[in-house]
């Protein structure tokens, strides 16, 4: 088998600005910052530090084969899709045309090698490599008839834990009924994303643990916002309310802060979507300054994601699988490393997001009951509608 093209598009989705504060992605207030002539989708949110699209945006790509089988494989880009774009124009799909897609571990390995001695070994240059390698394996799934998750050896979970993540609404008490909507639902554990000051983040979740009771397994996320004294003194709060993992609580490169905080709280400390690589990962593990990784597989593609959890679980430390917001394929592939994985504690699920996704394959999947079952189609298992999703190329 041979490839024979490699198609790759920004996607560029508009959301309703109705739900923009709440769903994953954009927790804040969203302030636009287009300026005279220069106007831009992007915007800062008021409550923190990241940069934020006004659109849903993700990096696709369809590699085409002399057989007839295709493969899709989606980074999980929310900001500047176009710099891994051309990253698999210019550079990838030069190293990948007439290759064998089977061999998805040796080029996995040249993609990496290709522009790692000019220290392009993370970031855009990942989530190009991230987009390609699952598409890889989507042919490989397809070829062999299997579903990707029995190629990475079965599934562990026949359904996947999932959690609640993007409480909708910008008040207390609208992100208090949408979390009892959601233990409504079934879900048994919710997210919230607090970092907005520890009297507001106590009170916020003193409120959703008093809507939603004792028995639900409740998180914060403070996206990245807090020093490392800060979040002790927060964690000391945290902890009263029962609350299981405190994810992100201050900024993703202070290892020493991490260890310090793991040592110090009964909370789970967790981070890891910011991270591609197992190289990254390492210096957490080795220091054990993480209770949990959260490793994102549009982000990390499938091998690196592999590679980065069976590295967690070799110290001894479960995932809660980083899933945001993209389109239909990036949750798929995202589920289907989920579902092999043993060391696995949570997937993440923004409902509100799925919904989206679900718009762009022709069979839409279902939470039941806070779990999801993985399709065991060949490959990834989504139908995509191709042209429903054209029309928001860029
Ligand atoms: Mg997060």
């Amino acid at each position: 088998m041979k490839i024979t093209a490699v198609e790759v598009h920004s996607v560029k989705v508009d959301r309703e600005l109705k739900s923009f504060s709440g769903t994953a992605g954009t927790p804040g207030t969203f302030v636009g910052m287009s300026h005279g002539k220069h106007e831009t989708d992007y915007g800062w949110t008021k409550e923190y530090s990241t940069l934020y699209s006004r659109k849903v945006e993700s990096l696709m790509v369809k590699i085409s084969t002399d057989t007839g089988i295709v493969g899709w494989g989606e980074a999980q880009v929310p900001v500047a899709p176009e710099a891994p774009q051309a990253i698999v124009r210019q550079v990838l799909t030069s190293l990948l045309l007439d290759r064998n897609p089977l061999d998805n571990g040796v080029l996995w390995r040249q993609m990496y090698n290709s522009l790692r001695g000019r220290g392009h070994r993370d970031s855009f240059m990942m989530d190009a490599i991230a987009a390609v390698d699952s598409a890889l394996w989507d042919i490989a799934g397809k070829h062999y008839g299997k579903p990707v998750y029995q190629l990475l050896g079965g599934a562990c979970h026949d359904t996947l834990p999932l959690y609640y993540s993007g409480l909708t609404g910008s008040t207390v008490e609208e992100k208090c009924a949408c979390a009892a909507d959601a233990v409504r639902q079934g879900y048994k554990a919710i997210k919230v994303y607090i970092g907005k000051g520890i009297r507001e983040d106590i009170a916020m979740m003193k409120a959703v643990r008093e809507t939603v009771g004792e028995e639900i397994e409740l998180m914060a996320d403070a996206l990245w916002m807090y020093s490392v004294h800060e979040a002790l003194r927060l964690a000391v709060e945290l902890e009263k309310l029962g609350v299981g993992l405190f994810e992100a609580p201050i900024v993703m490169e202070d290892v020493q802060g991490h260890a310090q905080l793991t040592q110090a709280t009964k909370l789970a400390i967790a981070t890891g979507e910011t991270e591609r690589t197992r190289h990254q990962f390492l210096p957490f593990l080795k220091a054990r300054a993480l209770d949990v990784v959260q490793p994102d597989m549009g982000r990390t593609g499938i091998s690196e994601g592999r590679r980065i959890l069976e590295l967690a679980e070799t110290f001894n430390i479960p995932a809660a699988i980083h899933m945001a917001i993209g389109q239909c394929v990036y949750f798929g592939l995202s589920s289907h490393v989920a579902a092999a994985t043993p060391n696995l504690l949570w997937l993440e699920m923004n409902p509100t997001a799925l919904e989206m996704a679900n718009h762009f394959q022709r069979e839409p999947w279902k939470v039941e009951n806070g779990r999801l079952k993985v399709p065991d189609r060949p490959g990834i298992g989504v139908d995509v509608d191709e042209e429903k999703l054209q029309a928001f190329y860029c």
